[in-house]
């Protein structure tokens, strides 16, 4: 009995209390609003828009067949952007491509995968270029750092090759530089790559190879190392430069 009463008497103090407090707690819950803007860097949700390709769809012929590029970019990269934008709308995502790239294992799959797919090919479009010389091989602060790293274009280019060879199914080879400076190659499955908190090999990444069948099919099939021998004359060796 005697504890009912004294909750009767707490709950008459705290209505009344929370009449008197009201402005208190509009006041509380801005602060708190204030608090999370820091964390999450913004109020409104991700958007995030197709980027257009920096040349023109037959500009890496007859490496990189015309129908290709434009299936490639012009539904399978769409794809990804509109299936992100949702998954980031479902999910409130308020944060920029790299930050979700960093926490992704913290959101569901789609955002992982549509994420992924949009970094991964806004990254792609540009390494690539037309096709300048007859050998496209890199020069400069890139062919020393490859040098030094691997003993030379070949030797880099070979165990690049390897690894996008052995990557089972879909996925992405990487020359990566760690957070110690150090160059190395690997690749990732699906869509992941090397800024994913949930990747195997981490870093920047500085040069990529999209090894989906989608990224050759049309022209060479299932012939993987016939895409990767044409794909070295469209590298863009510049942008490779800028990136390192
Ligand atoms: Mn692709």
């Amino acid at each position: 009995m005697e504890s009912n009463r004294s909750r009767r008497e707490f709950l008459k103090k705290s209505s009344a209390l929370g009449i008197a407090g009201l402005g208190l707690t509009a006041m509380a819950s801005g602060l708190e609003r204030v608090a999370s803007l820091e964390e999450m860097a913004g109020d409104e949700v991700a958007s995030f828009t197709l980027p257009p390709l920096p040349y023109e769809p037959g500009a890496l012929e007859p490496h990189i067949d015309q129908m290709t590029m434009t299936v490639h970019h012009d539904k399978h990269h769409r794809a990804y952007v509109d299936n992100l934008n949702k998954a980031c709308s479902e999910n409130k995502i308020t944060l920029t491509l790299d930050q979700i790239m960093a926490k992704v294992s913290r959101f569901p799959d789609a955002v992982r995968n549509n994420g992924g797919g949009h970094w991964n090919h806004s990254f792609f479009w540009n390494l690539m270029g037309p096709p300048k010389r007859k050998d496209n091989a890199p020069s400069g602060k890139v062919a020393e750092a490859l040098k030094s790293s691997f003993g030379g274009f070949d030797e880099f280019k070979n165990q690049f090759n390897a690894a996008a060879m052995k990557r089972f199914g879909s996925g992405w080879a990487w020359l990566v530089k760690t957070q110690e400076g150090r160059l190395v190659i690997g690749s990732t499955p699906n869509q992941d790559n090397p800024l994913m908190d949930v990747a195997e090999i981490k870093g920047t990444p500085i040069l990529g190879v999209d090894v989906w069948e989608h990224a050759y099919y049309l022209k060479y099939q299932n012939k993987r190392a016939d895409y990767l021998g044409a794909w070295w004359n469209v590298v863009n060796w510049d942008t490779v430069a800028k990136n390192l």
